[in-house]
């Protein structure tokens, strides 16, 4: 019998280390060549929102295939070379499956396991569908107090939890349902807490985009995807990737209390929006024939149509007290 986000960790380690993610889900780089292009050119103008720190950090969290990052770096050579003079680029990845296949796209990056282990100094970070991997824990409402839930072959258990941690607490709301579900995100509430700490000494910011509410709120949203279809989470461990809807006001509030200016979290269309994706990818389409240019807009409307991609997936920054908002983010 494994504690959930135990259970998660491990069947998610396994996950990315043997499977192709890519054929049980999609992302918006690989849907677009757009998106890494605006993430690019969104760090460049940071960077110089920052002061131009030489050298800087160029930090991807999660970076899968590395399509983003490629894309990135190939907009900021064309447009903003005095970032790319002065940047470093360095890689937050587990599997060695993937580091193989970023290292084919992104010569001469430096590879790191965790968070703690990047060198010291001033970063710009990208995450995009990194924390939704990062495992969660879930607690039960029973009988006024909360129980946990542990996995024993392919079903939960539920074990009395006399001390649930803080950010429970926090999160859930006091008229919580007999039977209610609250899911709590310690691992990325702890990622997101250490790189705001790290930014407040360091300088620098980050850019998160992941999938889930504003406000945390009871409800399950851990699931399995394989080809690109649900699977039952606790079948096949290791077989299917395993994710949970990011909520994003408990990850803001810790990062302000580290000391850091947070912005957001803001609708992934309106975002994306702000920053170009539809005059980039018109501009892109009219170079092409009819059936690729189709496509490129297609991409950009489901990234942005507020019933696809555009308003679950949410942006967040975290930014250098002091610093200002940075491109999107203006009020
Ligand atoms: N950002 C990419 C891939 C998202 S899939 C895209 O948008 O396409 C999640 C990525 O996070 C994979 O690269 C996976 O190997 C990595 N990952 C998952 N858990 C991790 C962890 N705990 N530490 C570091 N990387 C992790």
């Amino acid at each position: 019998m494994r504690r959930l986000d135990h259970f998660m960790a491990a069947a998610n380690a396994r996950y990315y280390a043997e499977r192709d993610p890519f054929a049980d889900f999609i992302t918006a780089p690989e849907l677009t060549q757009v998106f890494g292009e605006l993430l690019g050119l969104w760090a460049a103008e940071t960077w110089r929102l920052l002061g131009r720190p030489d050298p800087v950090l160029l930090v991807e969290a999660g970076p899968g295939r590395a399509t983003l990052m490629a894309d990135a770096l190939r907009a900021v050579r064309a447009v903003a070379g005095d970032f790319a003079g002065a940047l470093r680029l360095h890689l937050i990845e587990t599997s060695p499956r993937l580091r193989a296949l970023q290292a084919e796209k992104l010569p001469g990056v430096t590879w790191h396991e965790t968070l703690a282990a990047l060198p010291p100094g001033p970063l710009i970070l990208l995450a995009n569908e990194f924390l939704d991997a990062l495992p969660i824990r879930q607690f039960v409402r029973r009988g006024g107090a909360w129980s946990e839930r542990y996995v024993a072959g392919e079903a939960f258990v539920e074990v009395a939890c006399p001390d649930p941690p803080a950010l429970l607490a926090e999160t859930a709301p006091p008229d919580m349902p007999e039977g209610g579900v609250m899911e709590v995100a310690e691992a990325a509430r702890d990622w997101v807490a250490a790189l705001a700490a790290r930014i407040v000494v360091h300088g620098g910011a980050a850019l998160l985009i992941d999938y889930g509410p504003a406000q945390a709120a009871p409800g399950e949203s851990l699931q399995a995807l394989r080809d690109r279809r649900p699977a039952p989470p606790l079948a096949d461990p290791g077989g299917a990737d395993l994710t949970a809807h990011v909520a994003f006001a408990p990850l803001a509030a810790c990062a302000r209390a580290r000391g850091a200016a947070v912005f957001g979290p803001l609708a992934q269309g309106v975002f994306l929006a702000r920053l170009g994706l539809f005059q980039r990818s018109g501009q892109l389409a009219r170079g092409l024939p009819p059936k690729p240019a189709a496509a490129l807009i297609a991409a950009a409307q489901r990234l942005a149509e507020p019933d696809r991609m555009g308003l679950l997936f949410k942006g967040l920054a975290i930014v250098h007290p002091g610093a200002s908002p940075p491109p999107g983010f203006e009020m």
